[in-house]
């Protein structure tokens, strides 16, 4: 029998003019883009935890500090695959991914599957195992006025076959 786990992770990142709108690596047309001291892509901060979260090995925070200059304006997808690549050498391996977004604008679902693929690249997998849904705010809080953005993740990991 192999061992299966579970991780979660959420990220919330201010958008603001004159920042790129980032999801999964993928530029989306918007009049905000988030803050952060990496790109802000907030979608691939919270797969990052929800991985690192599922094998044990620590979070975002404490593999890409944002004190550490290395990770300023990162990309990053690439600290993604950086995450990804000690959950493999742990020996597991991504069954599924599930996540949700939530901002005001843009509309996730034309991006749905382009973003569905660059996930999907970055975790060595096929886009069938990745999902992304988009809702708004309703209007209430800082994500219905469109001042942040929210995203939610959980994965299955199994230990791979020694
Ligand atoms: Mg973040």
């Amino acid at each position: 029998m192999s061992a299966a786990r579970v991780g979660i992770g959420r990220d919330l990142h201010r958008l603001k003019r004159g920042r790129r709108f980032l999801m999964a690596g993928i530029a989306l047309p918007a009049r905000r883009g988030q803050l952060g001291h990496s790109d802000g892509d907030a979608l691939a901060h919270a797969v990052c935890d929800a991985l690192l979260g599922a094998a044990a090995l620590g979070d975002i925070g404490a593999f890409f500090p944002p004190s550490d200059p290395r990770w300023k304006d990162a990309d990053s997808m690439e600290l993604l695959r950086m995450a990804f690549a000690r959950v493999k050498e742990a020996g597991w391996r991504l069954v599924n991914l599930d996540c949700t977004v939530s901002c005001e604008e843009p509309k996730i679902l034309p991006f749905r599957d382009a973003i569905r693929e660059s996930l999907a690249l970055a975790l060595e997998t096929g886009p069938e195992n990745i999902f992304v849904k988009g809702k708004t705010g309703e209007g209430l809080g800082d994500i219905g006025r469109g001042r942040a953005v929210e995203a939610l993740a959980v994965c299955l990991l199994e230990k791979r076959e020694k």
